[in-house]
């Protein structure tokens, strides 16, 4: 049995890892774009996409969620060859194909009639997967080869994967974290713990520091928004649009529900707050959630009952067009209407967020809030770390000086923290021989990795980086 890692060690994109059972055949777990100044230790990089190793032998893709730094290379796994089945989750078989045909017009094609016959090949490669069922691999060789999703709490169809290796007492499991999400997430259901494994492969992204608690985290935006509406500016919240802009509606929701009728800044009442999402992509993410309610978690059905609409109330509105986006970006930057703003990327690297940052970013009056993981190279890390101190940020050649002001809220981070990781492992009943630290910035993954062979020292912790030399 042999593990590869194709991205994700030494950063916290382009996941992609190779498990091959025997000497024969292979499979891959995720293939995702690498974002920021991250590469794969084989060239491949933001601008270049093309799948960079053999893949001839690879027999199946395993899909572990949607996001793009996840399955963002799946079009270019097709077009080095690759026809196997994709496997996932229900909900992310739902998803995947519109994360795909959105990622094909923005990187790779304009051409309509492509985008059809790739979207058409891909529907056909895609077998959903129920949560706690084997899924046998068909493999050449005599070690057999089965996966099973398991609930990883990080975005709604979101899975770690148990990967049978063998048969009978002989057989191995290596697990793949994938991204691991809170217990306490909005919308979502906790993640499964796992009883035993031989050898895992985790992520560590914040393998160096712990979340605010749930309570905290709705307090802290409350408190954020309280102060950011006071002077009339608008608040901008970068999001990526599946999982934490869904989240954050949800969350946005329960403050104006519980501040009906009160006073959120002086003289402005809750109820004249506009929630925007400027996200065509979020909008449709946002439909596709409120359809995958039966994978919601209890309280937000519980809402839905009481007649609550978490994901789609009142005074929140959507932007489609680009010309209403752009009439928008003008309207508020001039206008003091008291506006909170979610917009796409995530990580400030592109998308509608970039617009809005380069007409608001010069004014104090606004406001740009955090709420996700800001890799190295991207703008949001600029912006987060030297906009509190009066910096700049580059987007491409523009120079844009830093006067809004700009917060952090950590605890809506999608991924589990050092105390969430830890208890990952902590807590199976059999800890395993071998634990892979990827997906995290060095710091991070080292911090974790010092913990862990503290907390579990019969176990093997490894950070892969050093595997992946050139050649
Ligand atoms: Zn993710």
């Amino acid at each position: 049995m042999k593990i590869l890692h194709h991205g994700a060690v030494g950063g916290v994109t382009g996941s992609c890892h190779e498990l091959r059972p025997g000497t024969a055949d292979a499979i891959l777990i995720d293939c995702g774009l690498f974002q920021g100044a991250e590469t794969s230790g084989k060239g491949a990089h933001a601008e270049q996409l093309a799948i960079e190793f053999p893949i001839d032998r690879v027999r199946a893709l395993i899909v572990t969620h949607v996001h793009i730094d996840h399955v963002g290379r799946i079009p270019y796994l097709l077009a080095a060859g690759f026809n196997g089945p994709i496997y996932c989750t229900p909900p992310s078989a739902k998803l995947l194909p519109v994360v795909l045909e959105d990622a094909l017009k923005i990187g790779v094609t304009r051409n309509r009639s492509l985008i059809r016959k790739v979207m058409a090949r891909l529907e056909r490669m895609i077998r959903p997967v129920a949560f706690g069922q084997w899924q046998a691999i068909d493999v050449d060789g005599d070690v057999p080869l089965a996966v099973q999703f398991r609930r990883a709490g990080h975005i709604l169809g979101s899975a770690w994967v148990d990967c049978r290796v063998g048969s009978g007492d002989a057989a191995r499991h290596v697990i793949f974290s994938g991204d691991l999400g809170n217990r306490d997430t909005p919308l979502l259901r906790a993640p499964d713990q796992p009883e035993s494994c031989d050898v895992l492969v985790m992520e560590s992204t914040y393998g160096d520091r712990n979340h605010e608690r749930r309570e905290q985290r709705q307090d802290a935006l409350e408190q954020v928004l309280r102060h950011a509406l006071a002077d009339r500016g608008t608040v901008l919240i970068p999001a990526f649009s599946i999982g934490r802009t869904q989240e954050l509606l949800y969350e946005l929701e329960d403050i104006l529900h519980r501040n009906q009728g009160s006073e959120a800044a002086n003289g402005l009442a809750w109820d004249d707050v506009e929630i925007i999402l400027d996200s065509p992509m979020a909008a449709k993410f946002t439909r596709l959630y409120r359809e995958l309610r039966p994978h919601w978690d209890d309280e937000a059905r519980a809402r839905l009952e009481d007649g609550r609409h978490p994901l789609n109330f009142e005074q929140l509105t959507t932007i489609d067009s680009h010309a209403d986006h752009m009439r928008l970006v003008d309207y508020l930057d001039r206008s003091e209407r008291p506006v909170v703003v979610l917009a796409a990327s995530g990580m400030c690297a592109g998308g509608r967020i970039v617009n809005y940052l380069k007409a608001m970013l010069g004014n104090p009056r606004h406001d740009i809030l955090f709420v996700g993981y800001q890799a190295r190279g991207t703008p949001g890390r600029a912006i987060q770390q030297y906009g509190p101190h009066g910096g700049y940020v580059d987007f491409g050649d523009e120079r844009i000086d830093i006067r809004a002001r700009v917060h952090t809220i950590s605890g809506y981070s999608a991924h589990a923290d050092q105390a969430g990781l830890v208890a990952f492992v902590r807590d199976m009943q059999r800890l395993p021989g071998e634990i892979r630290l990827i997906h995290g910035d060095p710091e991070a993954s080292a911090t974790l990795a010092t913990l862990l062979r503290d907390i579990v020292p019969a176990t093997r912790v490894a950070l892969p980086a050093d595997d992946r030399k050139p050649g």
